[in-house]
């Protein structure tokens, strides 16, 4: 165990790679260099409000015991060791090419292994301006902050590959934002997140140097990211190998996302791990009533393009245009293309799979496929809250023949007075859902239990943050350590207090449903 401020930070990304010296900080093109030296700009005053302790235990660090470590979590100490940067990388946003973004808001302070050979990424989000903050301000507000930090840790918890959060400070300072985008901008106040991960390379990290015709550069970056994130990868296919690896892992993640109930709201290719992780968490949401139509993000709403149920297909597009990047290192295109186009199956077998262990069944069959898809109809139809559904599903009394019984059974779920046709719809499902569960060669208990493992029964709604941010505005913090004491146990009935469906006032509300990526 080390303090932050003893820690020797590694640097290996800082000294493999071409990058600007300079620390000049005003926004600039960079070309040639894949990141440029940033120093975070001194707050006024670092306060700690939150810390993961289970993170800390994992990266071999002590709680921080004075002001100079949390001065360090939030960017104003930089112990001798570290050598911070920020990365450059561009991006395909909202689906059109959006040139060089680069972390105009994030900057890693260096690398840590620990004793067991792991190697993390610590990188402050909110540190004030690099080369990459174009006209902004390099800043966070707690609102935003919080956000990242708590969802990060429980998308952890319910077994969903992502990024990290160690910390959550204060700045002291304020921030002026727009939060509604009507014109309207007032200040909030600054927090930064020291999140942690092995590494925060996005596909636009490797979109960067090839759209500039930088070989070289992304030739070291490909290389390198191989040999160090994917070390069982080698010989002569190993470009190929690698994005089959990256397409799978990707896939995997939007069936776990599908599994919980994550609508990322921003899947720009800067916002795609080159790991398979969830990052950049901004305006998310998990659904509440099942809608695969549903955006969190305001500035989505036109074209609805990262819809929850668009997720899967916007990854394939994305991953395309990490083929496009790679591309000049092969010698044809054939065989990426093919490797893209196994993602189909790909997703669509880990998609039954996941659904098969949701509704309790033993190996998947057939028929099973139909089950599974009328599933998916009759929640579209009756759009029920899908985290409580599947959580009646799991208690459903299996000799239950009565019409009126059943639909009494999910009535906690539904958001609406259901028609006739919709009660029909749902009892006819469940009559063939409890068929095929008495066909099971597997034990009712085991069967519960993989449906218990599969479905998350607190899940941190929209709401429920937008009350924990309100009340840390007003100086408490208690529904804010409830909520992450909460997060830890997902698929416990420990803290069933936080297990309801979104409550009618926070239907319309901003921030309750949907959000701007005002952050
Ligand atoms: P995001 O939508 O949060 O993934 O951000 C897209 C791009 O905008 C990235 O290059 C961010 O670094 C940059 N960005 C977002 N907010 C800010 C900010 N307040 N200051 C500087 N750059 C920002
Ligand atoms: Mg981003």
């Amino acid at each position: 165990m080390q303090t932050l401020s003893s820690i020797q930070f590694r640097n290996d990304f800082v000294s493999t790679f071409d990058g600007d010296q300079s620390g000049n900080l005003t926004p600039r093109q960079t070309p040639h260099v894949l990141y440029s030296k940033a120093t975070p700009t001194p707050v006024k005053k670092v306060t700690l409000l939150a810390w993961s302790d289970e993170l800390a235990k994992e990266l071999e660090i002590e709680n921080p015991t004075d002001q100079n470590d949390v001065d360090i979590l939030g960017g104003n100490i930089v112990t001798p060791s570290m050598q911070p940067y920020a990365a450059c990388y561009a991006g395909h946003q909202f689906g059109n090419w959006a040139g060089q973004l680069g972390d105009g808001r994030a900057i890693t302070l260096g690398e840590l292994r620990t004793s067991t050979g792991k190697v993390w990424e610590l990188q402050i989000k909110g540190p004030g301006p690099t080369a990459y903050s174009r006209r902004a301000d390099g800043r966070a507000v707690l609102r935003s902050s919080v956000r990242e930090y708590l969802m990060s840790e429980a998308m952890f918890h319910l077994g969903v590959p992502t990024t990290r959060a160690l910390s959550l400070v204060s700045t002291g300072d304020l921030v002026m934002r727009d939060m509604f985008y009507d014109g309207n901008p007032e200040f909030e106040p600054g927090a930064i997140v020291m999140r942690v991960s092995p590494s925060f390379l996005r596909f636009g990290n490797f979109e960067m140097p090839a759209a500039r015709g930088e070989i070289d550069n992304l030739k070291k970056l490909v290389d390198w990211t191989i040999e160090r994130y994917y070390p069982h990868i080698h010989g002569e296919d190993k470009i190929l190998t690698w994005y089959k690896e990256i397409v799978e892992r990707t896939a995997s993640l939007m069936v776990e996302w599908l599994r919980v109930g994550f609508v990322h709201g921003v899947m720009n290719t800067d916002n795609m791990s080159i790991l398979g992780l969830t990052i950049d968490y901004g305006p998310y949401s998990f659904v509440d009533d099942y809608d695969p139509t549903f955006t969190p993000n305001t500035t989505d709403l036109p074209g609805r393009r990262y819809a929850f149920g668009k997720q899967a297909s916007i990854a394939k597009w994305n991953l395309g245009c990490l083929g496009g990047a790679i591309a000049p290192l092969l010698p044809n295109t054939d065989e990426l293309v093919k490797v893209l186009d196994g993602y189909d199956d790909f997703f669509w077998n880990r998609f039954y799979i996941m659904m098969g262990s949701r509704i309790g069944l033993d190996d998947l069959k057939l028929d099973d496929v139909n089950l599974i898809n009328e599933f998916e109809k009759t929640l579209r139809m009756i759009k029920p809250d899908m985290t409580i559904f599947y959580q009646l599903l799991i208690d459903l009394p299996l000799n239950t023949d009565n019409k009126h019984d059943v639909v009494d059974h999910f009535k906690g779920s539904f958001y609406k007075e259901l028609s006739q046709m919709e009660v029909d719809t749902l009892y006819s499902l469940i009559k063939i859902y409890v068929e095929r569960i008495a066909s099971n060669t597997i034990s009712r208990e085991e069967s519960v239990m993989r449906m218990r493992k599969t479905n998350p029964r607190i899940i941190l709604r929209n709401y429920m943050l937008h009350q924990a941010i309100e009340d840390l505005e007003k100086g408490n913090d208690g529904l804010f350590v409830k909520l992450q004491e909460a997060m830890k146990e997902p698929y416990s009935k420990k803290f069933d207090e936080f297990f309801a469906k979104r409550p009618s006032w926070a239907t319309q509300k901003a921030g309750c449903s949907m959000l701007s990526c005002s952050s």
